[in-house]
């Protein structure tokens, strides 16, 4: 097994740039081959794919699917929620519960809607803008800045917290704010040198996370990055 870390601390671990290479060239492939087919994956709308990371928060994939579409047929745009009552918009939001995430939505509609017709509203693009609206934290603007607009941004979900940790640090733990921390370090530094492929990269950590290396036990078997991973093999919960 080769050797990925060196030290550990909120700096993150040091990593080998051999085995990151190794491991994001393996994930990404195995993603091209096995990945779901989710309709926030075709497309590069900001708006469409704020509203999936709004959604998938504490909600399962099956029950966002349909109520996605739902929603965007109420609501085609951001301008649409602007334009909308905040009743209105939790009300289209019924059924997926943690109605925050709705009132969220239409508070940030308002807030980048940018002329007084409320007819054009425009998120913007990096990570540090995204973080200054209502309802987004780290992880949602990471999403939305690499999913729509194809920037070089990590992000951190549960799913790509315990992927991560048990690749390159298995002394972390997720649930440590200071691990936390560290692994948020360890996905900037293992993104693809460019935009385009980061999209790839981090749609894959979070399908290896989703479908592979689950929270209730990690399939190693048949893991494409397991001859990477210094838990390989250990398939118990992290
Ligand atoms: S080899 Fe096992 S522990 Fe490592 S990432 Fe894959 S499933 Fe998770």
């Amino acid at each position: 097994m080769p050797s990925r870390s060196t030290s550990a601390s909120d700096a993150g671990p040091a990593l080998d740039p051999l085995v990151v290479n190794d491991f994001g060239r393996r994930l990404r492939a195995w993603y091209r081959r096995s990945a779901r087919d989710l309709p926030w994956r075709n497309t590069r709308d900001a708006y469409r794919i704020l509203v999936s990371e709004l959604m998938l928060q504490q909600t399962q994939v099956s029950r966002v699917v349909p109520k996605y579409h739902e929603f965007l047929k109420t609501f085609p745009s951001l301008a649409h929620v602007a334009r909308a009552t905040p009743d209105r918009v939790t009300e289209a939001w019924s059924g997926l519960g943690y109605y925050a995430r709705a009132r969220n939505l239409h508070r940030l509609a308002l807030r980048v809607t940018s002329d007084g017709t409320r007819r054009r509203a425009k998120l913007p693009s990096e990570p540090h803008q995204l973080r200054e609206l209502p309802g987004i934290g780290a992880y949602t603007a990471g999403a939305v800045a690499s999913f729509a607009y194809g920037k070089r941004a990590a992000l951190v979900d549960t799913n790509v917290a315990r992927v991560l940790s048990r690749v390159f640090a298995p002394a972390l733990s997720p649930k440590r704010p200071r691990d936390l921390t560290a692994i948020w370090r360890i996905a900037e530094r293992s993104l693809p040198r460019t935009g385009a492929a980061t999209w790839t990269h981090n749609q894959a950590l979070m399908e290896l996370g989703a479908l592979v290396c689950t929270a209730r036990v990690a399939h190693c078997h048949r893991c494409p990055v397991r001859v990477v991973c210094a838990s390989a093999g250990d398939g118990s919960p992290g």
